[in-house]
């Protein structure tokens, strides 16, 4: 199969370079498989006979990134990842190997990769001394080329046998069939089906990896039900796969997994936080399908889904944002409230997190069969901005007074009783903020205080 590859000039810089110290080099894995498909690739990886410390001599600059081998080029915009042929061995657990060992061929190498369409390279070997100047040719021992035309994700060699090498292929195959929107060919379908189980094997962070590629797809839809069918989501997550089956009052014959993917998709493609916060927004429900029926699924989606991104090991402040954003998310807004409302509205949210919310919920209407901006949700909205562009006071932080005011003036002790005044006296404020003056705030604590005795 003829194929014509267009590659960056940094690209081709960096081949030459390994050509010219006498080594073979090659464009491979996923890389090679989106310039195949005009994807714009964001990082290169290359494939070469050269050790990595004889690549660290040939780029200067270059650093090691890792046990593995790779040594990382920083020319310009792009990753340039430099790996030496390895073999993989002794594969235990289910999970990657324990032992690598560098070689000479880039058969070897190929035959390591998990799909077909990741198990091709495009270069040449080393050019003789005085013969002519290498072709780069594309290389693909499995047939990746055609599959990459027909959008089809098939595993290198026997499917099962790759699996329990290392069970995170499976999650892969549904991430990349996501992200590229390609099918899984039935075989290799029908072996993660088999096979899910063993996802239980791997490590937090490296499913959670793949799981936040998954989640940048433009509809990341199409890999979680992947993930649902073919039961890893139920070991990657019960709770979420347990919904599954609940009825929903939403979008007729739709149940509740269907309203969460539906979420998922409208969340914005740039909102990291909102998509995985639109994947775990209703964690709770079939936890609380009895109860009222989701009586309070907010507060036990809330610690269902920290315990799910604690369990992925997810950084502390991404799973704080996503469980913040799952406890609120059930706010509703009546068009009746007054300004005071609006504030409690942002005290009870915290402005950092407003944006992120009305994003879920716009998310959650559309996952609901209603337009994004229902219930009231840009008029919300734009109370909000008019009382943060205010300057209203919201937090202790912008009271005229504080703990120290309280103790010169009313000779107050410290104690927690100074902390019992202010948030009184923002409570107030945050009601009126006109009352929000030194003198005003020192008499209303008197009363405060004369009302406490
Ligand atoms: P992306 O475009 O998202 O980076 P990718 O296929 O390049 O997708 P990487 O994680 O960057 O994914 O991996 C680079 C290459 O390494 C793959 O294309 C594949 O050839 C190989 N590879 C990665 N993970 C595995 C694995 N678990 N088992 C076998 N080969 C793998
Ligand atoms: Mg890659």
């Amino acid at each position: 199969m003829a194929v014509a590859i267009q590659v960056p000039a940094t690209v081709e810089r960096l081949l030459d370079a390994l050509w010219s110290h006498g080594h073979a080099a090659y464009v491979v894995g996923g890389s090679l498989r989106d310039a195949l498909l005009s994807r714009e690739a964001a990082d290169w990886d290359f494939a070469t006979d050269a050790r990595p410390d004889r690549v660290l001599e040939i780029f200067p600059g270059a650093v090691y990134e890792n046990r593995f081998g790779t040594v990382a080029v920083p020319w310009g915009d792009a990753i340039h990842e430099i790996t030496t042929f390895r073999t993989d061995h002794d594969y235990a657990d289910f999970r990657r190997p324990h032992r690598v060992e560098f070689g000479d061929d880039l058969l070897l190498d190929l035959a390591r990769r998990d799909f077909t369409m990741n198990a091709m390279a495009w270069g040449d070997e080393a050019p003789a001394s005085g013969g002519s100047a290498p072709t780069p040719h594309l290389v693909d021992p499995y047939g990746g080329a055609v599959d990459v035309e027909a959008r089809s994700i098939r595993a290198v060699g026997d499917a099962a046998t790759r699996f329990e090498e290392d069970a995170l292929r499976m999650v892969r195959a549904a991430r990349l069939a996501a992200t590229l929107d390609f099918e899984i060919e039935p075989a290799t379908r029908a072996a993660i089906e088999t096979h899910a189980g063993l996802v239980s094997h791997l490590s937090g962070e490296r499913i959670a990896a793949e799981l936040e590629k998954l989640l940048a797809a433009p509809e990341p839809s199409g890999g979680l039900r992947l993930m649902a069918d073919t039961g890893i989501l139920a070991v990657v997550s019960p709770d979420l796969a347990a919904q599954r089956g609940i009825a929903q009052n939403k979008i007729p014959g739709e149940d509740l997994l269907d309203h969460t993917l539906r979420t998922v998709d409208a969340a914005p493609a740039g909102l990291p936080v909102v998509r995985l916060a639109a994947l775990v927004h209703d964690i709770g429900k079939p936890a609380t399908l009895d109860d009222g029926p989701f009586r309070r699924h907010d507060a036990v989606g809330a610690d269902l889904a920290a315990g799910l991104l604690d369990r992925l090991h997810m950084p502390r402040a991404t799973t704080d944002r996503v469980v913040h954003l799952v406890r609120h998310h059930m706010f509703t807004y009546d068009p009746t409230w007054g300004d005071a409302g609006v504030r409690r509205f942002i005290q009870r949210v915290g402005p950092p997190a407003l944006d992120e919310l009305f994003a879920l919920r716009a998310a959650d209407n559309v996952g609901s069969g209603v337009p994004a901006n229902a219930h009231g949700l840009d008029e919300l909205r734009e109370r909000v901005r008019a009382q943060l562009e205010a300057s209203v006071p919201l937090d202790l932080r912008h009271l005229a007074i504080d703990g120290d005011d309280l103790m010169t003036e009313l000779a107050l002790p410290e104690g927690p009783v100074l902390g019992r005044i202010l948030d009184a006296l923002l409570e107030r404020v945050v009601t009126d903020p006109g009352l929000n003056d030194r003198e005003t705030l020192l008499l209303l604590a008197g009363s405060i205080l004369a009302g406490d005795r």
